[in-house]
């Protein structure tokens, strides 16, 4: 299973994604981890991508392309995968397909922005795994700890609400044209964001078996 999941920033594309790759046993591949991860560790990606992401806007198109084509040629993603948060602009879309890189399906999970904004303030993700938890909706077991690998939970810069503003304009003008580009090939499955975690998966779950 080839999987994108799209939808805006704090849709829940993380977490699902997360949920998803234990279910289907693929891995999980989110551009925003690996270069939170680079950014972390100060290697030259990093170091190009921070000034973008700490304003709330997209690495440019070459750096994420680069990412991602050297990312799925590792031998995990030989039964699949699934992509969280890429491709984000039609670019990134063409590049992936004249690559060769084809999908099963592509999720796009629907929310307002009103849901969002009131979101993003509880989010937390853990500095060493990446995995995201909400302080109300996800909590971690102890508080301020990952439960997965032990390390700790914290605010993500670009969750601030003046940058979740940005962010979400973003999403509508580069990353929601994707909808229709890949409704063209149909691939597209919309899924409305639920009132829990679980009955969102569920509804994914079902919109890929159909
Ligand atoms: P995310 O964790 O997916 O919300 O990504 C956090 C930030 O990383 C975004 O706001 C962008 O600055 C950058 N980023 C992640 N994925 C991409 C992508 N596919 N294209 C461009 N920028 C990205």
């Amino acid at each position: 299973m080839k999987l994108i999941l799209l939808g805006a920033p704090g849709a829940g594309k993380g977490t699902q994604a997360e949920i998803l790759c234990d279910r289907l046993e693929i891995p999980t591949i989110s551009t925003g981890n690996i270069l939170r991860a680079a950014v972390k560790n100060g290697t030259p990606t990093g170091l190009k991508a921070k000034a973008f992401m700490d304003a709330g806007q997209l690495v440019p198109d070459e750096v994420i392309i680069g990412i991602i084509s050297e990312r799925l040629q590792e031998d995990d993603c030989k039964n699949g995968y699934i992509l969280d948060g890429v491709p984000r602009t039609i670019a990134q879309a063409e590049a992936l397909e004249k690559a060769g890189i084809l999908f099963d399906a592509v999720v796009s999970i629907e929310i307002s922005d009103e849901t969002i904004m009131n979101r993003m303030s509880g989010r937390r993700v853990c500095e060493s795994c990446g995995a995201s938890y909400h302080v109300v909706a996800v909590p971690p077991k102890q508080e301020g700890v990952c439960d997965r690998c032990g390390g700790k939970l914290v605010q993500r810069k670009d969750d601030a609400p003046e940058t979740v503003k940005s962010r979400l304009d973003v999403y509508h003008q580069e990353t929601e044209p994707l909808k229709d580009f890949y409704a063209r090939r149909n691939l597209l499955k919309t899924v409305e964001n639920q009132s829990t975690v679980e009955a969102t998966t569920a509804a994914i779950l079902k919109v890929l078996e159909a």
